[in-house]
């Protein structure tokens, strides 16, 4: 990822302890493009897919070399960080980086900007997830309760990315 702004690390690792960061799918897309595995890197929370943390810190924390291994792929929310979204502030500078005194205002309104846009994605990612799940459970649900009667039923059941579309139901004998 090219640097939009400049970087202004101390290396303290803050950041990536306990990490709750949360990815869009073009941060994975990224990061599985380099090789890295999804199940490997990533949980999924309520729906949103967060970086998974390995003995408190990141997967892709280094201590030894007290750094991440993906500096130059990570998420863009860690790019932005230490600008973060409070729900009933907006963006601030996160108090816990040691180096957020040296955020300027425009830095951290031009860095709320593109993390406000990027959350709003990762939303809706989630969003998306949470239909197709739904509609998982629904063919599951419809599987175990209308297809045992309906013996001699035929129909297909199709998952779109965002909707569930039944085809013609056959006349159930069991009805
Ligand atoms: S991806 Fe890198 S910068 Fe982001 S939390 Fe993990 S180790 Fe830290």
């Amino acid at each position: 990822m090219g640097e939009m702004l400049g970087v202004r690390c101390s290396n303290c690792g803050i950041c990536c302890e306990e990490t709750m960061m949360e990815i869009s799918s073009e941060d994975i897309e990224r990061l599985e493009e380099k090789g890295f595995r999804l199940e490997e890197f990533a949980v999924i929370d309520d729906a949103v897919t967060r970086l998974r943390n390995v003995d408190g810190y990141c997967y892709f924390y280094s201590r030894a070399d007290k750094k991440c291994r993906i500096y130059n792929d990570r998420p863009l929310g860690c790019y932005l960080y230490p600008v973060v979204y409070l729900a009933n502030e907006g963006a601030i500078v996160d108090e816990l980086c040691p180096m957020g005194q040296t955020i300027s205002e425009q830095e951290l309104r031009t860095k709320g900007k593109i993390l406000d846009k990027h959350l709003k994605k990762i939303e809706n990612e989630s969003a998306h997830k949470i239909r197709i799940a739904y509609s998982l459970e629904s063919i599951a649900t419809l599987k175990a309760t209308v297809l045992p009667l309906c013996f001699r039923s035929h129909f297909t059941v199709t998952v779109f990315p965002s909707s569930l579309i039944y085809t013609t139901l056959p006349k159930c004998p069991a009805s």
